[in-house]
């Protein structure tokens, strides 16, 4: 390995000044940016660079001289090393603010054009455990921390962990003690789970040598109180998997779906894999209210390999904005693309005369068919392919130009194509709903072309996190 010729620098008293990209908040040192994780804006500290690039500086905090007035004691022990709250240690004010202002900077940077005041985010009632949905990996190789027995000592004996992947380390896991992400029982199931696998001897999996039996637990709940539990295991071992099933079966009789998969693939993903029912019914079942007062709740059902909206009440905000933003008066063609599970087609389609949902995973695809006659709605009809290429002339002469478009692209944003054909489709409202406002933005900018910004509308999904989606309403012209 070459060997630097001069050590990347450490730098005294430096001010943070911003929130900044992707959770690292940011300060300035000699013409570069130096993005700080886990420092608040405001604080004065010492940094050492660790990353040193052409026009910025990755630097993490040595001593930290004085605490921003933001800061506050972050709730988890895992603060600091673990990539999944980076913001705990912000106040949740603080945090709104700071996302506000993501939205805010992108339009203005980005986008370059014309708005009206950003409407105030509408932030979370549960700051804490509010996901629906966790994935812990098991490793025989966790990350040693401060509290293990050092190298000289001989090391911890047993070195197996079950939690989340360290940031940019694909082998060595952080055992989770308590994780404040997701509702009682996740926490003590997943320690239930380590604890059966080290009694009964099971093997953690080792993803640089592909040995071990467990690989990964996920975890789903629902609104409804269903609960599902899926093992992952690297190869078929009948007598320690139904050990293990068997024993979260008796353990936690309120699992109401008990699957398992064995996954013998180099990587973890299982959405080309087939989980196998162990107990209960082979789904969960989610509910949202109506728009509409006074209207009957959607269900959905979620099965293992479905995607929903991993926090569901401020899934709820966010369709209930768009929805609002819309201001259907009933005779409408509505176009939703990125549709998912199509249950953003679902909340609207009593609304409406007619929704048409494109989306490119097949098996959402069916999902939202199930979903729409689950609840009784019978005027969507869901396409499937890439959007780049289904959203062509001759899909929109056979169904219509719609009159509105609602959009919830991936984090890329939407394809130059795809924007140029709503351009020519040309829906009198554009409901631009997106999880990540650089890319909206972006996309934002080619539609002015023909659109005005009328409102936007910021909602936190994700407390703890640097992450916000925000919806746009664009009027024709
Ligand atoms: N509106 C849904 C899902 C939004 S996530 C909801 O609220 O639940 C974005 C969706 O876009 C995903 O379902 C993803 O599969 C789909 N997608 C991503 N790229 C796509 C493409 N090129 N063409 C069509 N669909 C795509």
């Amino acid at each position: 390995m070459a060997r630097r010729k001069r050590p990347l620098p450490f730098i005294e008293n430096l001010e943070i000044l911003d929130a900044g990209a992707e959770g690292k908040a940011v300060a300035r040192y000699n013409e570069r940016v130096v993005f700080v994780p886990f420092a608040a804006p405001g604080d004065v500290v010492d940094v050492q660079v660790y990353k040193k690039r052409r026009n910025y500086y990755e630097a993490r905090i040595e001593n930290i001289h004085s605490e921003s007035d933001l800061r506050i004691k972050p709730e988890c022990s895992h603060f600091g090393l673990c990539g999944g709250c980076k913001w705990q240690h912000l106040d949740y004010d603080a945090q709104k603010k700071f996302k506000q202002k993501q939205v805010k900077d992108s339009l203005d940077r980005i986008a370059k054009v014309p708005y009206p005041e950003v409407l105030p985010i509408i932030g979370a009632e549960k700051i804490f455990y509010y996901r629906n949905k966790l994935e812990f990996t098991f490793s025989n190789r966790r990350w040693l921390t401060d509290l293990d027995a050092s190298k000289e000592d001989g090391g911890p004996a047993d070195t197996n962990g079950l939690g989340f992947h360290l940031p940019g380390m694909f082998d060595k896991i952080l055992d989770i003690e308590h994780c404040y992400l997701q509702a009682d029982p996740s926490n003590n199931i997943r320690l239930a789970v380590k604890q059966y696998a080290i009694d009964n001897g099971l093997t953690f999996f080792n993803a640089r040598t592909q040995e071990g039996l467990l690989r990964n637990i996920i975890i789903r709940n629902a609104v409804t109180g269903d609960l599902m539990v899926i093992v992952v295991f690297k190869y078929s071992d009948k007598k320690n998997i139904d050990g293990l099933m068997q024993f979260l079966s008796e353990e936690f009789p309120e699992i109401s779906s008990l699957m398992y998969v064995v996954n013998e693939k180099l990587n973890d993903s299982i959405t080309d894999q087939e989980p196998v029912l162990f107990k209960g019914e082979p789904y969960i079942m989610e509910e949202m209210p109506s728009p509409v007062e006074g209207g009957e709740p959607f269900k959905f059902k979620v099965g293992p390999l479905s995607f929903y909206q991993t926090n569901p009440e401020q899934a709820f905000q966010l369709y209930k904005t768009a929805y609002d933003f819309a201001d259907f008066k009933g005779n409408e063609l509505v176009y939703d693309l990125y549709t998912g599970t199509g249950t953003i087609a679902s909340f609207v389609a009593k609304s409406v005369e007619k929704v048409i949902g494109v989306e490119y995973v097949e098996d959402a695809v069916a999902d939202a068919k199930q979903n729409m006659a689950l609840n009784g709605i019978e005027n969507i009809e869901f396409y499937w392919g890439d959007m780049a290429k289904v959203l062509n002339d001759d899909f929109v002469s056979k169904h219509g130009k719609p009159d509105v478009l609602l959009t919830d692209p991936p984090r890329a944003g939407m394809h130059e194509k795809v924007v140029k054909q709503i351009l020519t489709m040309a829906p009198e409202k554009i409901v631009y709903v997106s999880c990540n406002p650089a890319t909206q933005a972006r996309d934002v900018a080619l539609l002015h072309e023909k659109y005005d910004i009328i409102k936007v509308q910021p909602v936190d999904m994700f407390p703890q996190t640097h992450h916000v989606e925000n919806v746009i309403l664009l009027h024709l012209r």
